[in-house]
């Protein structure tokens, strides 16, 4: 037998790991729940987890397998369970190969899981085990595309141009044979497989049954969190390409409209493989050809490239993250002199519960603890608004989103905020500052999608939404006496954070 351990891949089909166990034979699937790792959980987090492991486990029992599950540091939990299969098929029926004791995964390429790797590999040798890691979450692996000088990309355009132009696996099939029996999956019978040194490991790590979320530490989350499992990652990636994939470059800016894939979740937990993700923009090349010729055009071809592009500035910042672990604590892009936030707590507070009297910015934070997602546009806007408006240290904002958000990436999201903060590699200048009104009245024209998370809002028409910072009192207290003023002027504001960055930069505030 091989053993497969699922971490941030929680699909059984285009899972480039799980695919080489099973060619080996009768693969194991398990999936270790470790209290390091769930130290850094939020409760949307570990509830999208959890229903994404039932739908896997279904999966493999509708195949008559089954997927192991374990609770502990996977560094014992899994040698000792790579002895108990091999004890287990040595004295079965079933044939077993030379690799049979084989511990596959895929890559993480955290600092933190490169770490859990090393040490589990350690493990793993130590109890003359082999194992084998995979490269599956991007199509590019950290490392394999490089500037002609032989260097990581901190520039983007160059990054993606090579990205786009280098060929692409095809989608690995879920094993259709390969997987152990479910019946010698269970913890009793692994129990019983197991050498002696094993057996007090497994027969405190096993579980029956997935815990609950209350039994990992979290409660349920406030937030209405999207199905999880390949199935829902499916729908989502049809619907999307069926049809607003061809308007995705414009649409996208719009929150009020479904422009985006949402697919982020299943990106981030690998419900569903990025080579199937690809395959699918694929076919929507080839459809987007036809629709051109028709029209003499390129327009859907554009659109499915720019989708396409997005899915490049992932791998982009997942190897700005691999060549610099720090940059989740540090910012990547050193300035001359400490930045000097102003880090005031009463408007991290507002800004954080949706109540700073900037309805874009208001709507956005509700979103995210509404749904534990928020749109792209909308995120840059409430970036733009804590580190410029508010002065705010982004890692501030990055803790929030890490709290709240279900698809929190630590490569993306810390690179959403390094850009936003001016912090990161290729980042908005520093003297790039949103202007939260502006930005509303562009992407959100008739304040729909203000009004549909900012409640307060939602018999006031769009021009008084729009207008709110700038009304006065009066006006204020009359359209909409429930919702907040304006905690901050964005004028001073702006004014303040450009002097703020020049000191950091070591330049003279007063001089242009
Ligand atoms: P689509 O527009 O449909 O894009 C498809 C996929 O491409 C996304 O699912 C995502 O995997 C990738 N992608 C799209 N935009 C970006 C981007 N700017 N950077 C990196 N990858 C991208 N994305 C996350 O996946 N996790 C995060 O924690 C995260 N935090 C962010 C924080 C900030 C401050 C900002 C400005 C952006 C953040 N993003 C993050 C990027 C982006 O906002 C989301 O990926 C996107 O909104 C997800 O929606 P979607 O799946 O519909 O995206």
């Amino acid at each position: 037998m091989t053993l497969f351990w699922h971490r941030r891949d929680v699909r059984a089909s285009d899972n480039r790991g799980l695919a080489a166990a099973a060619d080996e034979g009768e693969a194991v699937p398990v999936f270790v729940f470790d209290d390091d790792v769930l130290e850094h959980g939020s409760d949307a987090r570990v509830r999208f987890l959890l229903d994404a492991l039932a739908a896997l486990r279904e999966t493999y029992r509708e195949r008559g397998s089954d997927l192991v599950l374990a609770r502990g540091d996977p560094a014992v939990v899994l040698p000792a369970l790579a002895t108990a299969v091999e004890e287990g098929t040595s004295s079965g029926s079933q044939s077993s190969s030379d690799d049979a004791d084989t511990v596959h995964w895929n890559e993480d390429y955290t600092k933190l899981s490169r770490e859990r790797d090393a040490r589990v590999r350690l493990a793993l040798e130590r109890a003359g085990i082999d194992r084998e890691s995979h490269h599956d979450a991007v199509l590019h692996e950290p490392g394999t595309i490089r500037t002609n000088q032989g260097d990581p990309y901190s520039v983007y355009t160059y990054f993606w141009k090579k990205w786009r132009d280098r060929e692409k696996s095809d989608p690995f099939p879920a094993p259709e044979s390969g997987l152990a029996d479910g019946s010698e999956l269970t913890p009793s019978a692994l129990v019983d497989a197991a050498d002696d040194d094993a057996v007090e490991v497994l027969e405190d790590a096993l579980l029956a049954d997935l815990p609950t979320i209350e039994d990992l530490g979290f409660g349920e989350p406030e937030a209405d969190v999207e199905p999880a499992g390949t199935a829902a990652a499916r729908e989502r990636l049809d619907d999307f390409c069926e049809e607003p994939i061809f308007q995705y470059d414009e649409d996208r800016e719009y929150p009020a409209r479904s422009g985006s894939s949402k697919l982020s979740t299943h990106l981030t937990y690998g419900t569903i493989g990025i080579r199937e993700v690809y395959a699918a923009t694929e076919s929507a090349m080839r459809a987007a050809q036809s629709r051109d010729e028709g029209d003499e055009g390129t327009e859907a071809q554009d659109n499915v490239e720019t989708f396409q592009s997005q899915l490049a500035w992932r791998e982009f910042y997942t190897q700005v993250l691999y060549f610099n672990p720090d940059v989740v604590t540090e910012n990547y892009k050193s300035y001359e002199e400490p930045i000097d936030w102003r880090n005031d707590d009463e408007e991290l507070a507002a800004w954080k519960t949706g109540e700073t009297g900037y309805p874009i910015v208001d709507a956005g934070m509700r979103q995210l603890r509404a749904e534990a997602w928020m749109h792209n546009r909308v995120r840059m806007i409430v970036a733009s608004f804590l580190t410029k408006d508010l002065l705010w240290d982004w890692r501030a904002g990055y803790d929030h989103f890490r709290e709240f958000l279900a698809d929190h990436d630590t490569a993306n999201d810390n690179g959403g905020w390094q850009w936003a903060a001016s912090t990161g590699t290729d980042a908005q200048p520093y003297f790039r500052i949103f202007n939260p009104t502006t930005q509303g009245e562009r992407y959100d024209p008739d304040a729909e999608y203000i009004r549909e998370y900012v409640p307060e809002l939602r018999g006031v028409d769009a021009e008084t939404i729009h207008d709110w910072p700038e009304l006065s009192d009066e006006a204020r207290t009359e359209a909409a006496p429930d919702y907040p003023d304006p905690i901050v002027d964005h004028g001073e504001r702006r004014e303040q954070a450009l002097a703020m960055y020049k000191r950091a930069r070591g330049e003279d505030p007063e001089e242009d």
